[in-house]
């Protein structure tokens, strides 16, 4: 079978994350016990699940022109994401989440730098390679107005688009109008005026909850060992793109993008737990 081609449009961003005893007070300087850096923005994320997962993955993107930019796009090879269309954007930061992490709580800043740079002239450039999509994957960590034009142009074009709607924020009117499918977890729904049929709710160790003729289906969440629940999300929409890109049932693609996103919660970080395509048949079994 030919590879399907999944293109994600979205965010690449570098976690840094620093571990402490406690959150410092205000004006406070205080010893961290550790640090990490570790890839992440949630379309790079998709990205890489869906790579795992057996598509041809092509991700459309920028990073800044600095140090991190390159480990960004390395990160991205080595995972099997064709890079062609990610470019270094001159004299702006790469995107990056500063994460501090103490006794199980955390707080976070996402500074998007680079990602505020895919545009809709910058994506328009790359028509050619949306036009030869199976699927297309969006999130919200790139500009509205392009999140905007691609499902404008999707919908123009007959090209399947998912819209996984996060972080949480209003989206208009005509984009919901124009994705086929949306993938909120149970608090970004409450913020969306959607159609029912195009609704996929993520519900985390609950599983997930869409609608198909005419009622609620509800797939149970699989009963695993929770090391780091970060990119469960991430990993659902990948796999979902990847099923649903080879004309699997809608069903099908939920159960299987379910399975993936259970094995990811059962290690550390949001690309480190993301499955195999046989791990996931398996658990499936
Ligand atoms: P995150 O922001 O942590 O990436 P999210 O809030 O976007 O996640 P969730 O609804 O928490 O999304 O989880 C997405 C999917 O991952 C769930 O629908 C389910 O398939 C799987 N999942 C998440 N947590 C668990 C868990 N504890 N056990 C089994 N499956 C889980």
């Amino acid at each position: 079978m030919k590879q399907k081609q999944v293109t994600v449009i979205g965010s690449i961003n570098l976690d840094m994350v620093t571990t402490s005893d406690r959150i410092p007070h205000q004006g406070e300087t205080m010893m961290g016990t550790g640090f990490n850096t570790v890839p992440g923005g949630k379309g790079a994320n998709q990205a890489v699940a869906a790579a795992r997962l057996g598509a041809d993955v092509t991700m459309i993107g920028c990073v800044g022109d600095d140090p991190f930019g390159k480990v960004l796009i390395e990160n991205l090879q080595r995972e099997g994401v064709l890079t062609d269309y990610v470019e270094p954007v001159t004299d702006v930061p790469s995107g990056v989440a500063t994460i501090l992490v103490s006794d199980g709580d955390n707080r976070i800043i996402v500074t998007p730098g680079a990602n505020d740079y895919v545009t809709p002239t910058y994506v328009e450039k790359y028509l050619d390679v949306i036009d030869q999509s199976n699927i297309v994957v969006l999130q919200l960590e790139i500009p509205l107005k392009t999140i905007e034009y691609v499902t404008g142009y999707c919908y123009r074009h007959n090209i399947p688009v998912i819209l996984n709607p996060a972080p949480i924020q209003e989206v208009p009117d005509d984009v919901l109008k124009q994705v086929t499918y949306v993938t909120p977890n149970e608090t970004e729904v409450t913020s969306l005026d959607v159609g029912k049929e195009k609704l996929i709710v993520t519900e985390g160790k609950q599983g997930v909850r869409y609608f198909q003729n005419g009622k609620v289906q509800h797939v149970p969440g699989f009963n695993v060992t929770v090391e780091d629940t970060t990119g469960a999300g991430d990993t659902f929409n990948g796999a979902l793109a990847v099923y649903l890109a080879e004309n699997h049932s809608l069903k099908e693609a939920i159960i299987f993008a379910n399975a993936a996103a259970a094995l990811s919660v059962r290690k550390f970080g949001a690309q480190g737990g993301m499955p195999s395509r046989s791990e996931v048949i398996e658990l499936m079994k």
